[in-house]
């Protein structure tokens, strides 16, 4: 796969070879718990003394928030978090989307199965279509993956990693998943694909993110593999708790969380370190200096003191 120069301009020896990322969905503002998501990625990343990017999912209209990704951009850059180089926006990439599909012709198929039959299946795709090829041309259509088109020793690769915070991790991609959706029926390219197209051109080698995301990983390790990429070249994984309401439900516009203040900056930024066990010292705090509590932070940085718990609340 060719590889795209994101940022000509970077000084490519400054950093080691860690290349991190947060990828917020503007379906709203950033919340305390998408904030300690980016602040988690990029503490990582300038602790290893890496690049940190950040990409700009928008790749779902219907449940896109105007003037999100404005209000996610300012609330980032107003609590320290400079990303390098400029901002990925996948919307201004679905034609690229395309010519993947395109090539990925080989390894899919059509989905007409209705929601109904879906639903009996509960969430284990029985490859249904690929046994019984859909005729009709015009018809509208899902795209999904085959999930028999990697060799035993790739699809060990993409079953089974070791997570920087949770550990061991395995799933069984066909009794736990089956063949998954590339190309929704109504024509939007999944995120599954998207994210994996993407974090292979940027060269994302550390992938920081939330807990909900963790089992997603075996599906875009097996799109990596799937694209090219060898076992060795899969990026690292690290997936930490993800904050939730007094009743468990993942902090989310829909669960009706509140945008953070950006006048609040530090104190939401101490309130973050707090949760990811990084509470800074008096004197760090006393001064209310963002850049001076940042630069603790990275120095501190220390992977061991992330809980391991997959949520912890903030309400
Ligand atoms: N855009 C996804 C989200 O906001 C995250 C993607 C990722 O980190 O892999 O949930
Ligand atoms: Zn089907």
């Amino acid at each position: 796969m060719v590889g795209i120069n994101l940022m000509p301009d970077m000084p490519q020896s400054k950093y080691n070879h860690y290349i991190g990322r947060f990828a917020p969905s503007p379906s709203g503002p950033l919340h305390i718990g998408s904030l300690i998501t980016a602040l988690a990625s990029f503490l990582d990343a300038r602790h290893y003394n890496g690049q940190w990017l950040v990409r700009m999912e928008d790749i779902d209209p219907p449940r896109e928030e105007p003037g999100a990704q404005q209000m996610i951009l300012e609330s980032l850059r107003t609590h320290g978090l400079t990303w390098d180089g400029d901002v990925l926006f996948q919307s201004q990439r679905l034609t690229h989307y395309d010519d993947i599909l395109e090539q990925l012709q080989e390894a899919t198929y059509r989905c007409s199965c209705a929601r109904q039959r879906l639903l009996e299946l509960r969430g284990v795709y029985d490859s249904h279509c690929q046994k019984h090829p859909v005729s009709d041309a015009h018809l509208m259509t899902s795209t999904r993956v085959a999930l028999d088109k990697l060799n035993k020793n790739q699809m060990a690769s993409a079953e089974h990693f070791e997570d920087i915070f949770q550990g061991a991790q395995q799933q069984n991609l066909r009794t736990q998943v089956g063949d998954f959706i590339l190309r929704r029926k109504d024509g939007l390219v999944a995120y599954q694909l998207a994210v994996v197209v993407d974090d292979m051109e940027q060269g994302v080698t550390h992938i920081i993110r939330g807990s909900d995301l963790l089992s997603s990983t075996p599906r875009q390790q097996y799109l990596q593999l799937l694209l090219g990429s060898t076992a060795g070249a899969l990026p690292t994984y690290g997936h930490i708790p993800v904050a939730t309401n007094a009743i468990g439900q993942k902090l989310s516009k829909q669960h009706k969380a509140k945008g953070i203040d950006d006048s609040l900056a530090f104190e939401n930024l101490c309130q973050a370190l707090t949760f990811l066990k990084h509470s800074p010292p008096d004197d760090v705090c006393r001064h209310r200096h963002i850049d001076r509590l940042l630069a603790w932070a990275i120095e501190h940085w220390d992977r061991q003191r992330i809980p391991q718990a997959m949520s912890f609340i903030v309400d």
